[in-house]
């Protein structure tokens, strides 16, 4: 079933970088897919044009990554790496075997040397 959700108007289309006017909602199985909708005008007449923006989330993708409790955003998520940040950090504080953490521990300094 198609579903409409609401959209700010300054959005732009990941894929075609044009304004779309609402991102729909389709439910198939277990998983939500989005696609962006443009409608324009071509003789008067109006035309619905879908860009598909991918799933919400990628169930197969995800089956491979259980272990590191990383559960994949679709595009039209926002901080989509914060996101997965979060997990992968919750997952080496809780989970990790502790060189790996270690191993976390040196990659994080690191990039708080390069960044600040
Ligand atoms: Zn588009």
């Amino acid at each position: 079933m198609a579903q409409k959700m609401s959209i700010k108007k300054e959005n732009l289309c990941p894929k075609c970088g044009s304004p779309y006017s609402y991102v729909e909602e389709r439910k198939v199985g277990n998983n939500i897919y989005y696609y962006a909708v443009h409608y324009s005008k071509i003789k008067g007449k109006r035309r619905k044009r879908y860009c598909y923006l991918g799933p919400k989330s990628y169930v197969n993708v995800a089956r491979t990554h259980e272990d590191l409790g990383l559960s994949f955003k679709g595009q039209i998520q926002n901080n989509r790496a914060i996101a997965y940040l979060r997990q992968i950090l919750n997952y080496l504080k809780n989970e990790a075997k502790e060189e790996e953490k270690q191993e976390a521990i040196t990659l994080i300094k690191k990039f708080l040397e390069e960044v600040s």
